[in-house]
């Protein structure tokens, strides 16, 4: 029966050499060389949380690699290295992991990144996976530098995206946060996996601002329900950023992005986020993004 070798060995044969990383699987850790700032970003995705069980195993892969190069997008990073950690589910037969594998490994070479090193185990429990990409920057993105004043952008088009199954297949926005950042200086920027309303209120929080959204100018994807639905629903996996006006009307005049912008709000002085329907009246919603929570820890005394 083929175990956790057979898998490494497999990736490592097919991983072609790259000078980015001159020492990549197969030792005790991998040697990068990098020109520029590294950025680090992890994320996991679990099964029955982050993908339903009945999702085909190749974008599972996919999409625990693809929440990362949304990460880098968010810097205005480019991805460079990524590295696996694979925890399958006993009762998943072997060429469950490799397409899961597969599905990472295609995405990587699209987006140019080299799979440097991981780990894998099996266990009784559901299948998850822990991915490390590094990447560089000149000079990254953060979510602290919006300024009052500064329009906000998003890419895309938002909500459904779980429902739709768009957060299996979506683009990570990578080319684009580049093409912006050589096009405008972009103040803050977030990538949207929580819901708009929640990352626009971490985007705020950071900068130490508030934030007026427009309901009605949301560009709702197909699928999604509502305006709700696009300002609450997670997994948009687009990028919402503070340029300043003159850039905002320079990007929206000759967007440099192929995946449509739209400007949604405007950052203000004070906190929190406003939503603004037609009438010009705020609008509340009873949730704002989805947030995991810890069980109640057992009584201790
Ligand atoms: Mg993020």
């Amino acid at each position: 029966m083929p175990a956790e070798f057979d898998l490494i060995r497999t990736l490592a044969a097919a991983a072609r050499p790259d000078p980015r990383a001159p020492l990549g699987i197969g030792d005790d850790a991998a040697v990068l060389n990098l020109t520029g700032r590294p950025v680090v970003c992890c994320d996991l995705i679990a099964e029955g949380t982050h993908f339903p069980p009945d999702t085909p195993p190749k974008l599972v892969g996919r999409k625990a690699l693809a929440v990362n190069l949304s990460d880098c997008a968010a810097m205005a990073a480019t991805p460079v290295a990524a590295f696996v950690g694979l925890l399958v589910d006993r009762r998943r037969g072997y060429r469950y992991a490799e397409a899961v594998m597969r599905g990472l490994t295609e995405l990587a070479e699209q987006f140019h990144v080299t799979l440097a090193g991981g780990d894998t185990a099996t266990h009784d429990g559901p299948t998850s996976l822990c991915v490390t990409v590094v990447g560089t920057c000149d000079r990254e993105v953060r979510r602290s530098g919006a300024r009052p004043g500064d329009a906000l952008l998003v890419t895309g088009r938002l909500g459904g995206s779980f429902p739709s199954g768009r957060h299996l297949t979506f683009t990570p926005r990578v080319a684009e946060a580049q093409a912006l950042a050589a096009a405008a200086e972009l103040h803050a920027m977030i990538d949207l996996s929580d819901g708009l309303l929640a990352d626009c209120g971490r985007l705020c929080d950071a900068s130490g601002l508030s934030a007026i959204l427009d309901a009605a100018a949301a560009p709702l994807a197909d699928g999604a329900e509502n305006v709700k639905a696009a300002l609450t629903d997670g997994e948009d996996f687009e990028l919402l950023f503070a340029v300043s006006e003159s850039d905002a009307a320079r990007l929206l005049d000759a967007p440099p992005v192929a995946c449509g912008l739209t400007r949604i709000g405007t950052v203000a002085a004070g906190a929190g986020v406003t939503v603004r329907g037609a009438d010009g009246e705020p609008l509340r919603f009873p949730t704002a993004g989805y947030e995991h929570a810890f069980a109640a820890d057992p009584a201790t005394d």
